[in-house]
This record gives C-alpha cells, sequence and structure tokens, in this order.
C-alpha cells in the first residue's frame, strides 16, 4: 500500500513529453469559446431545411459563445441549437439595442404582428437612439416639475371653491331662517340685506355689551383703589391718633344708614336746597290755573 502515497514520480532518463500525442487542454489552439447551456427558444421559428416550426419557449441544450461584436459596451452572444426534426444547426444572436434576439443561419423567425419591421424605432442609428432617450428624460423632469406646479394650483383652486361653497350655504341658510320666520313675499334681496342687517345689528349690540362690561370692569377697579387710598389715608389718621392717645379705643364701626347724596336725575336740573327760607310767591299762587303753561316761561319772574 505504500506506493499509493508516492511523492515524487519516477521519469526514466529516456523521457520525451513530446512524444506523447494528447497535447494538453492549455496547449491546444483556442478557437471561439463555447458554452454548453440550457436555454428556451427566444421566439417561433421555421426551420430553413425542412421546414420544421420550433416555437417560443422550447427548451434546447445549447452552446453559448461571445462573438466580438458589441453594442454600447454590451456583449453580444451567439447560440448554437439543433433542429428537433432534421438536426440541422441553427444560430441566433442577442440583440441588446432591441432587447432581443436576431436569427441567424438555419431558421427563419415567424411573422409577429407586434414587431414592425418597418417601425422608426428598430431603424433608428445609435445617435438618433441616444437623443431620443436624453429627449425623453429631460421631458420626464419637466413634466415632474410641471405636475408639482399643477398640483399646487388645483390646491389653491380647491381652497377657494370650499370657501364660496361655505359662503353659499351660508346664504342658503339665512334665507332658510328668514323663510321659516315667514318674511314670506318680500322681495329675496331686501330680506337678505335685512338679514344682513340684523346680523351686523347684533354684532354692534354684542360690541357695545362688551364695552360696556370692560367699562364697568374699569369703574370697578377705580372704586376699589379710591377704597383702597381711603382706607390708607384713615389708617394713617388712625395711627397718629393712637400715637396722641393710645388709650382711646376706636369708634365702634355702626351699620346706620348713611344718608347718600342724590344725584340729579337729568344734569342741570338742581333741585335747590334752601327750603326754609321759601319765600311766599304770591304772583305765582294769583296766576289763573289755565294759565300754568306760561311757568315755562321763567325768564319774566
Ligand atoms: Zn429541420
Amino acid at each position: 500500500m505504500s506506493e499509493r502515497k508516492v511523492l515524487t514520480k519516477y521519469y526514466p532518463p529516456d523521457f520525451d513529453p513530446s512524444k506523447i500525442a494528447r497535447t494538453p487542454k492549455h496547449l491546444r489552439p483556442t478557437g471561439p469559446k463555447t458554452i454548453p447551456v440550457r436555454l428556451m427558444a427566444p421566439f417561433s421559428m421555421k426551420c430553413t431545411s425542412c421546414g420544421e416550426y420550433i416555437y417560443k419557449g422550447r427548451k434546447f441544450n445549447a452552446r453559448k459563445e461571445t462573438t466580438d461584436e458589441k453594442y454600447l459596451a454590451i456583449t453580444i452572444y451567439r447560440f448554437y441549437i439543433r433542429c428537433t426534426r432534421c438536426s440541422s444547426e441553427i444560430t441566433f444572436k442577442t440583440d441588446p439595442k432591441n432587447m432581443d434576439y436576431t436569427c441567424e443561419r438555419g431558421a427563419k423567425r415567424n411573422f409577429e404582428s407586434w414587431r414592425d419591421s418597418d417601425s422608426a424605432e428598430l431603424k433608428e442609428t445609435d445617435e438618433q437612439r441616444l437623443d431620443r432617450l436624453e429627449r425623453e428624460e429631460a421631458d420626464e423632469a419637466e413634466t415632474a416639475e410641471r405636475n408639482a406646479m399643477e398640483e399646487l394650483e388645483q390646491k389653491m383652486e380647491e381652497s377657494k371653491r370650499e370657501m364660496q361653497v361655505a359662503d353659499a350655504l351660508d346664504e342658503i341658510m339665512q334665507r332658510n331662517a328668514r323663510i321659516e320666520r315667514g318674511e314670506k313675499g318680500v322681495k329675496e334681496d331686501q330680506a337678505l340685506s335685512q338679514v344682513r342687517d340684523l346680523a351686523r345689528e347684533q354684532r354692534e349690540a354684542e360690541e357695545r355689551a362688551d364695552a360696556e362690561a370692560a367699562r364697568k370692569a374699569f369703574e370697578a377697579a377705580n372704586v376699589e383703589r379710591a377704597r383702597l387710598e381711603e382706607d390708607a389715608k384713615l389708617q394713617a389718621q388712625h395711627a397718629s391718633k393712637l400715637l396722641d392717645s393710645p388709650a382711646e379705643s376706636p369708634p365702634a364701626p355702626t351699620f346706620d344708614r348713611v344718608k347718600k347724596f342724590k344725584k340729579p336725575l337729568v344734569p342741570g336740573l338742581v333741585r335747590k336746597t334752601e327750603p326754609a327760607v321759601q319765600p311766599p310767591q304770591p304772583a305765582v299762587v294769583s296766576k289763573p290755573a289755565g294759565l300754568d303753561l306760561g311757568d315755562y316761561d321763567s325768564d319774566d319772574d
């Protein structure tokens, strides 16, 4: 068993490697390299030698060959298959320009109505194609921008319409309210203006009430302040009095009714406050009752 594990091989002195008939793989002359692959027929075709139809999707053991052709740095491959009936060789290539395959030899591609051979897209040159792609990209960017603007405009329009709808609804509600109040028969415009006037009056009344409340509040604040000041003054007086006569107790608070100074009901009309020395007015007494109106003419007395 030891010979199984030999580390060196014995070459006799008369060994001549050139006499070995079979050349090793890496020394053999290389043609176009082909790889066996499994593929499906990419299009329907008809064998030119026997007329057999080979439909799209039929599976084949094929050879794949890398050609020297290129389209925009994309390698083009060639495939070799054999006819299923006569075994004649059929070849087709990839067509990256049209994202398709082209039948090369041994078969004829079936007519497909969606592939218009006269179409401009199939005929255009690389330059034209590049131009077209660039143009399309620019167009796309432009449309995106325009779409954003359109969206904005649409939004604005929508908000405007919403406001209009709200206004119309308001008007309708006002009209309904008027109708409910039984103001039919009046001209609509008049009624509407009336309703608006009412609303305005209501608003004004509310504003007036607010102003009044504010005024009162301020007045109350003033009164409070005045009262506080008065209190402070009184306290100061009291303190001084206490200093003068500490024994004297403060006067007890009285709950007597304090006579308030009556405000004149109407400004300018003041009742005279010397009723004790009421001078007799014989002229007035002697006047006949029917001529009482003359009293208004006070300048004459
Ligand atoms: Zn055939």
